[in-house]
């Protein structure tokens, strides 16, 4: 929380700065230059600035409203006390203070633009939509390439789910973006082309959907949702030996997100009679990396349905060795072990096992904005980024075992 807000405010300070600097040519045209710098050089405004780093946003606030009385018109300081407000969740003073400096006469077209996009964020803060859009479109017809409003604009409407219009927007950033940010724009534009076909899937437009799905994997090869949901249309459409296909595919290119197709790949294994390929598609998984604890779990469910609870033991012992810490794997020992009766021998093999095993439930977290979750989650319902979690680990089990020796 504190790492987004500073960062805000940061991005604040920017933009004032920028702002700043346009001011001082227009003030330098207009003959009024001196009055302008008696705020920007005041010790207040540099106090401010150096709170509003420290993300000491009231202090901030106090000193910079200092500056502002010393000069009304210095346009940057005050646009950043808005900026502050709203950091705060003062959504209305923020507004206020923006729609204020609009009024002024004589604004240039780049700081009119930079004022409609401060009153946009407060509005989006505000959950004031339509208007945020209004803003955002505005500023862009000043500011066609204006960054920040295109991003703005971009997560309005995936919070619409307006994915074609977001998707137009990411379109527009990408073409303005560095040869190096590609990669992270055309995984962007993969995950907004597989929520338009979910949505042609939905229509039980499947041909238009399979377009889609098909199409966020030309942009990223590992757009994992897509595989998914074009496997899941092969079999409404009939087509299961397809489906198959696209999810071994899948696995073949992301092995460290097979396991989100292990459920799908089994019922379909199970449903047209050769059980025993999914049997095969764990072990060789297994085998390719034997740290794949999520294998063993997918495998030894298989086994423990088909009557063979033995054996998917002997799985999941192997695979809580390499994760503790997953309440999956001890909820399957659980079945498995009631299945045979709760065999002393086994379930001291178990108890011996876990000493040190700690459980947890959100083992996700978004790289981002630190927000926790059970599921892998490919948009962050917090930061609203696009494919920032990762799985955490705490220490193997071993290593709390020799700390205490
Ligand atoms: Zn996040």
């Amino acid at each position: 929380m504190s790492d987004v807000t500073l960062l805000t405010g940061l991005v604040a300070l920017l933009v004032g700065l920028a702002i700043g600097k346009a001011w001082e040519r227009y003030k330098l045209r207009d003959g009024k230059w001196f009055d302008r710098r008696r705020a920007r050089e005041s010790p207040h405004y540099l106090l401010g600035l150096n709170f509003l780093v420290a993300n000491q946003i009231d202090l901030a606030i106090d000193e910079l409203t200092r500056a502002a009385s010393l000069n009304a018109d210095a346009l940057e300081v005050h646009m950043i006390l808005g900026n502050l407000y709203r950091e705060k969740g003062q959504v209305g003073k923020a507004i206020t203070i923006h729609q204020a400096l609009l009024q002024r006469p004589h604004l240039s077209k780049l700081e009119h633009a930079y004022v409609l996009l401060c009153l946009g964020l407060d509005y989006k803060r505000g959950g004031f939509v339509e208007r945020a859009h209004d803003a955002f479109d505005e500023v862009l017809r000043l500011d066609p390439k204006n960054e920040y409003a295109l991003v703005n604009l971009q997560k309005l409407h995936e919070e619409q789910h307006q994915w074609s219009a977001a998707y137009d927007t990411r379109q527009r950033l990408f073409k303005l973006a560095d040869v190096d940010a590609r990669p992270k724009n055309e995984a962007i534009l993969a995950f907004l082309e597989n929520e338009i076909g979910r949505e042609a899937m939905r229509r039980k437009d499947y041909a238009e959907a399979t377009v889609r799905f098909e199409g966020a994997i030309d942009l990223d090869a590992r757009a994992v949702p897509a595989y998914l949901n074009l496997g899941d249309v092969r079999v409404l459409q009939g087509d299961e030996r397809g489906a198959a296909a696209i999810w071994e595919r899948l696995i073949e290119l992301a092995p460290d997100r097979a396991y989100l197709a292990f459920d799908r790949l089994e019922a379909l294994a199970v449903r047209t009679g050769s059980p025993d390929r999914f049997t095969r598609l764990c072990r060789k998984l297994i085998d390719d990396n034997p740290l794949d604890w999520r294998a063993r779990l997918a495998l030894s469910r298989h086994l423990a349905a088909g009557g063979h609870p033995r054996e998917a033991l002997d799985l999941l012992f192997a695979a809580l060795v390499q994760n503790p810490h997953a309440l999956g794997i001890h909820q399957a020992i659980w079945r498995a072990l009631g299945q045979l009766r709760h065999e002393p021998a086994l379930v001291d093999r178990y108890s011996e096992l876990t000493r040190h095993a700690v459980f947890y439930l959100d083992p996700h977290v978004c790289m981002r904005c630190r927000y926790r979750s059970t599921e892998l989650l490919w948009q962050c319902p917090h930061c609203h980024d696009w494919n920032t979690f990762v799985e955490e680990r705490i220490a193997p089990a071993q290593d709390t075992a020799e700390a205490e020796v």
